[in-house]
């Protein structure tokens, strides 16, 4: 039995298909339909045979065949090649991981050129020669629209590979670490038939790219340098894929576009001295969106149809302004928060995205454990008292806030809040934007919304001693407040609080829970997949060693569905603190936040950190997610002295 694909080379790299094992890299045949990874080398393996198993056996056998790289491993090419010894691999490349995890983002064969002493291009040139492949010239090449086409902008970008031209129907490909098997899954998924590398380096494919690709670049290219722009905003609003309106509207539009396709909450316009750059923030990380290098030509135009789109003065250019768009985007309400801010450079715009009507907030959405949820919902029904929720911008703070909210709205409640903006317009609450411009801040409009007898407030946050005396004063005289506090963690709100100048007794009687949050972002669950992480690695982040044994560690390996990211998504950790009687006497007498810490531990007070590990535990998110959320803010662990492991 052979199989019928691999005659027709099913996404076959030069001549072969391609594996990883651990660090190691593979030629291996893959098969992509109908029996995938099942042939190895022309052969078909036993039924479900793993493709890897079967590479396992062979890492017996040693590598051969460099020429057509069947089953050789990066580190025999490398030593075959004369670029790296086997000791000098093993420790390149332990060093290259280290920078790797700790966010470097070095491409890992220039960094390898770097340590043995070579520029990128020497190096890949060497390489390119051992293995048989061309080294390409890409500022010599031109590109096809078709070819172009073979290979998704995304993955292009992402990957930095450039489709270079296509030879008896084979794609070539430019690209800096053909070894790369996210990269090599990507562009097989990109174009479904066989490609053959050429090797270049980053930077010369990073400027062909943008050559060739970038958001808008077909747009731009439409452009003419004396083309008048006409920035009439049209009545219709709506934003299809195929917006007919020409030139810098057509441009903002599929800018919009994009960043609704992609999730992003907001999207920022940066220009500098040379260029402008557009950032998109999906799931609380910002990503460079692609532009073609042309598109600082066009800055003042683009910055001014964003002006006029959000209803500004775009004479305008000195002082920061304020304003917003509403677009329907495929029959979804979106509502745009736009601001400017002059820089040295020109203005620096940033768009945030509200999805309008389609929220829900329920309580359930944020990832609350059940013993949380149902202290949770014991505390959002209290009559009087002062919830906090604490954590720095973008933890989600307000989206948990409006959950509470949504969760005790009735008719036979009165809900007022001040908020800085206005985020979401909640069905039966009263809503007051603050107004710093017209005096209207939170004190300000705290004190009002006091003369209106609410029964519950949400004050957007308590950042001074006089908002948080009116704020404890509502709390005493009958009112449950909602707010939220900028402190690392949740002991520290006390001694925030009275630092800022409240008398403790006040903090202890008034405050009913301090609950501080970070996001972490969720792993795809298209992609999901087991990854060993070692032990000696999980004891010095403090991972509990008594789960160590029974937790599957999982990650994301990126697929379509999650641009490759590997994650999608977002949950919530939390570190929820509930002032018991046990805890009101220490802050009366003005405990150190660590005393208050010891405290809530042991009335079971899961840390941050504890609570992320949990979530890693069930494969909802990494621990490199954890760590990240959780890097400056160690504080309850470092302050009680030791980790204690968890306190289930
Ligand atoms: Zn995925």
């Amino acid at each position: 039995m052979t199989c019928p694909s691999i005659v027709n080379g099913p996404s076959i790299v030069n001549g072969i298909g391609w594996g990883t094992l651990g660090e190691n890299f593979f030629g291996v045949a893959e098969c992509r339909v109908p029996c995938k990874w099942r042939v190895c080398e022309g052969r078909v393996l036993q039924g479900t045979d793993d493709p890897r198993n079967f590479l396992r056996r062979r890492l017996l056998d040693p590598a051969r065949r460099i020429g057509s790289m069947a089953f050789a491993s990066l580190q025999s090419i490398l030593e075959r090649a004369g670029l790296a010894s086997r000791d000098q691999f093993v420790s390149w490349s332990d060093n290259w991981r280290k920078l790797a995890a700790a966010g470097d983002v070095e491409p890992q064969l220039a960094f390898f050129a770097k340590e043995g002493g070579m520029s990128e291009e020497q190096f890949l040139q060497r390489l390119a020669t051992a293995l048989g492949w061309p080294f390409l010239e890409t500022s010599q090449l031109t590109v096809s629209n078709e070819v172009r086409k073979r290979v998704s902008t995304k993955t292009a970008f992402q990957f930095a590979v450039l489709p270079a031209g296509i030879e008896n129907g084979v794609l070539q490909l430019a690209c800096h670490n053909p070894f790369d098997p996210a990269m090599q899954a990507a562009v097989q998924f990109d174009c479904q038939s066989p490609v053959k590398f050429g090797l270049a380096t980053r930077g010369e494919i990073e400027k062909a790219l943008k050559k060739y690709y970038g958001v808008g670049a077909e747009t731009l290219d439409e452009m003419g340098a004396e083309e008048t722009i006409d920035l009439e905003l049209t009545d219709d609003r709506e934003i299809t894929e195929d917006d007919q309106d020409a030139s810098v509207i057509k441009f903002v539009n599929q800018v919009i576009w994009e960043a609704f396709k992609d999730r992003a909450t907001d999207i920022h316009f940066e220009p500098s001295e040379d260029d402008l750059r557009i950032r998109y923030r999906i799931d609380g990380i910002l990503h460079q969106t692609p532009l073609p290098p042309q598109i600082k030509r066009y800055q003042a135009a683009l910055v001014s149809r964003i002006k006029v789109m959000s209803g500004m003065n775009i004479a305008e250019k000195r002082l920061p302004q304020d304003g917003r768009i509403n677009v329907r985007i495929k029959g979804e309400e979106i509502d745009i928060r736009v601001s400017t801010v002059p820089t040295v450079w020109g203005e620096s715009v940033s768009l945030r995205l509200l999805t309008r009507g389609k929220i829900f907030f329920g309580l359930e959405k944020l990832g609350f454990w059940p013993d949380e949820d149902a202290a949770i919902r014991e505390l959002i029904v209290k009559p009087h008292g002062i919830f906090l929720v604490t954590g720095p911008t973008g933890s989600g703070k307000s989206t948990t806030l409006y959950a509470f909210l949504s969760t005790i709205n009735s008719v036979t409640k009165r809900i007022m809040t001040i908020e800085e903006p206005v985020e979401y317009e909640l069905k039966g609450i009263n809503q007051i934007p603050v107004r710093p411009d017209i005096g209207l801040t939170f004190a300000v409009g705290l004190r009002h919304i006091l003369r209106q007898d609410p029964n519950i407030i949400m004050v957007g946050e308590i950042r001074d001693l006089e908002t948080a005396e009116i704020a404890i004063r509502a709390s005493l005289t009958g009112h449950l407040v909602f707010s939220t506090l900028h402190t690392n963690d949740a002991p520290s709100a006390f001694t925030r609080l009275i630092d800022m100048g409240i008398e403790p007794f006040l903090v202890a009687s008034s405050l009913e829970a301090v609950m501080a949050q970070r996001l972490v972002r969720t792993i795809c669950k298209s992609c999901s997949r087991p990854h060993p992480v070692e032990r000696d690695y999980l004891l010095k982040i403090g991972f509990p060693e008594s789960e160590i044994a029974s937790t599957v560690f999982r990650k994301g390996v990126g697929c379509e569905e999650c641009r490759q990211l590997g994650y999608q998504g977002r949950t919530g950790i939390h570190e929820l603190l509930l002032v018991t009687e046990a805890i009101r006497p220490l802050v009366m007498n003005r405990a150190a936040a660590s005393t208050i810490a010891q405290a809530a531990r042991d009335q079971h007070m899961r840390t941050l950190r504890e609570d992320g590990w949990r979530k890693v535990q069930i494969g909802q998110t990494t621990l490199e997610e954890v760590l990240r959320v959780t890097q400056n803010e160690e504080h309850v662990r470092s302050l009680i002295g030791g980790d204690k492991g968890v306190v289930a």
